[in-house]
């Protein structure tokens, strides 16, 4: 089978290539799918490179989420069938044809939904949804600070927080990206390097700042998303995708009586209480077609490398789907 093999850290270019694999066996607790579209994030592109949160073995498959068809099930498998489309959080694996992964990985799909928009919805919707209630504690009526708001994770923060009776502020680094997120029901949208951004924030907030802030830019950004927020606001710490140090000094928290959470899907996955809250309330929204996955751009497996640069360089929207 076709795959994508990553061998060692580097640049997409450099390390990224399609190669003929063998195709995974089925063992037991697991199913062998058969790989229709794989979402990429930013952590597989910092996977990559060996800037990801987790030291990763080379060589290896990326594709952390991707959604296929089950081809067979291992021994011990129940709740599913062969030939049902699901979508999968393997971690790796996805930029393949075939996978094997554990079933407790594998995530049920409304039948509505393309292979597309499987591959692009758990990621994204479920961190937006730990961002914005688990650890964010938004309340209908309040305002939130999106950033990156065009890109997979800001075009799910937009549709949640919506769907909770949130106002939102996104903000983005092109107009047509702040396009895309006015379309998907953003009430305010500003230039990332608009020069008077932090006091437009605060004013679109009545003046007072935002009760919520979703920080994903970090560096000399995590500094402006304090400045923005207001007395007793929440800063959820969601991604660095600058990949510049940041400088917290605590008593800029104090001043404010700000409250700074790290949020990562991976550890909240393990988290048994917020995983079950998160799969009763995230799949009817998603039912409901009130939040609708943003397929962003459509790679071939072979074009995996540029699929990767394009995200690095800002040029994508919405979430990336590579086909094998
Ligand atoms: P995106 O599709 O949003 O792509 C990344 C976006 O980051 C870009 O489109 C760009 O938007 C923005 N960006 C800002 N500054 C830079 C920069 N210096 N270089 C590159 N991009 C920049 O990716 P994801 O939705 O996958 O992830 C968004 C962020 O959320 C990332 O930081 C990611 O690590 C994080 N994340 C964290 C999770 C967690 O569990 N903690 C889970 C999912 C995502 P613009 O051009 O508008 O600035």
């Amino acid at each position: 089978m076709k795959a994508v093999h990553v061998a060692d850290r580097g640049t997409p270019a450099e390390v990224m290539r399609p190669l003929d694999l063998p195709r995974p066996q089925v063992t037991p607790g697991h199913v062998l799918l058969r790989v229709e579209a794989a979402g990429i994030n930013f952590a597989d592109v910092l996977t990559v490179s060996g800037e990801y949160l987790t030291r990763t073995k080379y060589p290896y498959t990326p594709g952390m989420e991707f959604a296929g068809v089950i081809e067979a099930l291992g021994e011990g498998v129940s709740g599913f069938r062969v030939g049902q489309r699901v979508a999968c959080l393997a971690g790796t694996g996805g930029l393949a044809q075939f996978a094997a992964v554990p079933a407790a990985t594998l995530l049920p799909v409304p039948e509505s939904f393309s292979a597309a928009q499987a591959a692009a919805f758990p990621v994204s919707y479920l961190t937006a949804y730990h961002g914005l209630k688990t650890l964010g504690h938004g309340q209908a009526g309040e305002w939130v600070l999106v950033q990156a708001a065009a890109g997979a994770l800001g075009t799910a923060s937009i549709q949640v927080a919506k769907a909770m009776g949130l106002n939102v502020i996104a903000m983005a680094s092109t107009d047509e990206k702040l396009g895309l997120a006015r379309e998907l029901g953003a009430d305010v949208t500003l230039l990332q390097d608009d020069p008077e951004r932090v006091q437009k924030v605060r004013e679109a907030a009545g003046g007072r700042g935002v009760p919520l802030v979703l920080e994903v830019v970090g560096g000399k950004r995590f500094q402006e998303s304090l400045d923005m927020a207001a007395n007793r606001g929440r800063v959820i710490v969601i991604g660095n995708a600058s990949r510049e140090q940041a400088n917290l000094r605590p008593v800029e928290l104090m001043k404010r009586n700000l409250t700074v959470t790290g949020l990562w899907l991976t550890s909240l996955l393990t988290d048994a209480e917020a995983a079950a809250q998160a799969m009763k309330e995230v799949p009817p929204l998603l039912a409901s077609g009130k939040v609708v996955p943003q397929v962003g751009p459509v790679y071939a497996l072979a074009d995996s490398a540029q699929a990767f640069q394009d995200i690095l360089d800002r040029k994508t929207t919405g979430k990336v789907i590579i086909e094998p």
